[in-house]
C-alpha cells in the first residue's frame, strides 16, 4: 500500500473519509460499476443524495425501503449512500456483511437531537409508557425504543398499540405532532426536529402558490404544522414521489430535500416540480448532512473499503428488536 494510502487510512477517523487525489480523468461511474461486481458490493442511496450517487445506485428509497433492501440483500459489501443513523441501521440487519460509509461524518440533526443518555432519563420519568421512535435516529436510541416506525408506516405502528397504552413518541417533533392530530393520540414528545425541514417558510411557500396557482403542495410531515396545513399532500419521500405519479396536476411546489426532485423529474419528465424556498437565502433545504457524501468519496471507500460502520454486538441485538417489531407490524398490515 502507498504512502498516501496508509496516510489516508490513519487520518480517516479525523476527516471522516479517506481524503485520496482522485484522477480527473477516471470515469468514475466505470469504476464503480466495476468495483461492484469485483466485490461482490451493493450501493444504496437515499432520495437526498446527488443525482450522480443515485445514478450509481442498485436501489434508491427512503428509510424503510433501505432498511428492508439491506437486510435481503446477499451481496458481501453494501455501500451505504445516505447518512450516518442509516448505514448504523444496515449493520444492524446485516451483521455479517460489510458496511461503508463514504463519509463517517455524514451525520443527521435530528439523530443529533436525542442523545442516548438524556433520552433513557426522560423515558425513565414515564415508566409505563411505550416507545415508539422514528427511524430517524442513533443505534443507542433504537435500543432504548419498543417499537421503530418510519414516516411511511408510523400511523399503522401507532393505531396497532392498544389505546388505553400510553406513548412516549421520539426524536422528531413536528412528526409527533402531526400524529397526534391523525390518529387522536395524546402522545409525549421529544423535542427534536430536522434541520431541513424545519427551515421552510410559509410566507415563501404561499407566494409561489400565488405564482402558480394549479401547482400542488406536496410536503414531508417533518415540516412544522403550518406547513403541513396548507399542502395538498403529506407524506414520506416514497409516498410523495408515488402521488407525483398517479395525480393528474401538472405542477408541485416540493416541499422536501431537494434530492427527491432527479427522481420525480426523471419518472415525470413532462412535470414541473417546484422546490419550496426555505426561511433565508442560503440554500438549507439541501441536506448538509446527506450532501457530504460525493461520487469520489464514494468510488474511495469502496477502492479501500473504508470508513466502516462497527457495532458492539451488545447495542445491536437491543436496537434490532424495535426494528423487527416494526418489520412484523408492517408485514401483518400488508404495508
Ligand atoms: S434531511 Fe433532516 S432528517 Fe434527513 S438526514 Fe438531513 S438532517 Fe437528518
Amino acid at each position: 500500500m502507498n504512502k498516501e494510502v496508509t496516510e489516508a487510512k490513519k487520518n480517516l477517523q479525523k476527516s471522516g473519509f479517506l481524503n485520496i487525489a482522485v484522477d480527473v480523468n477516471m470515469d468514475l461511474f466505470a469504476e464503480i460499476e466495476k468495483l461492484k461486481k469485483e466485490k461482490n458490493a451493493i450501493i444504496l442511496a437515499h432520495y437526498y443524495q446527488e443525482p450522480d450517487i443515485q445514478d450509481v445506485a442498485d436501489y434508491i428509497g427512503d428509510s424503510l425501503g433501505l432498511s428492508q433492501q439491506a437486510a435481503k440483500t446477499d451481496a458481501d459489501i453494501i455501500v451505504f449512500a445516505g447518512v450516518h443513523f442509516m448505514a448504523e441501521t444496515a449493520k444492524i440487519l446485516s451483521p455479517q456483511k460489510k458496511v461503508l460509509l463514504p463519509d463517517l461524518k455524514a451525520g443527521c440533526s435530528l439523530a443529533d437531537s436525542a442523545p442516548p443518555e438524556l433520552f433513557r432519563k426522560f423515558r425513565e420519568k414515564y415508566p409505563d409508557h411505550l416507545v415508539i421512535s422514528y427511524i430517524n435516529c442513533s443505534a443507542g436510541i433504537k435500543a432504548l425504543s419498543d417499537i421503530i416506525c418510519t414516516s411511511s408506516n408510523a400511523e399503522k405502528i401507532i393505531e396497532s398499540v392498544p389505546k388505553d397504552q400510553p406513548i412516549i413518541f421520539a426524536p422528531d417533533r413536528n412528526l409527533g405532532s402531526y400524529l397526534i392530530k391523525k390518529t387522536g393520540r395524546d402522545m409525549v414528545l421529544w423535542n427534536g426536529a430536522c434541520m431541513v425541514h424545519e427551515i421552510f417558510s410559509l410566507e415563501k411557500i404561499l407566494k409561489l402558490k400565488v405564482r402558480h396557482p394549479k401547482a400542488k403542495i406536496l410536503a414531508h410531515p417533518e415540516c412544522e404544522a403550518a406547513v403541513l396545513e396548507v399542502a395538498d399532500f403529506v407524506g414520506s419521500t416514497t409516498g410523495i414521489l408515488k402521488f407525483s405519479q398517479r395525480d393528474e396536476a401538472q405542477e408541485y411546489i416540493v416541499v422536501t430535500e431537494t434530492g427527491i426532485l432527479h427522481q420525480m423529474q426523471k419518472e415525470n419528465p413532462q412535470k414541473t416540480f417546484i422546490p419550496a424556498p426555505p426561511n433565508n437565502a442560503c440554500a438549507c433545504n439541501d441536506c448538509p448532512h446527506m450532501k457530504l457524501n460525493t461520487l469520489e468519496k464514494l468510488y474511495l471507500c469502496m477502492e479501500y473499503e473504508e470508513p466502516e460502520i462497527t457495532m458492539e454486538e451488545g447495542l445491536r441485538l437491543a436496537a434490532k428488536k424495535p426494528i423487527d417489531r416494526m418489520l412484523e407490524i408492517s408485514a401483518a398490515a400488508g404495508l
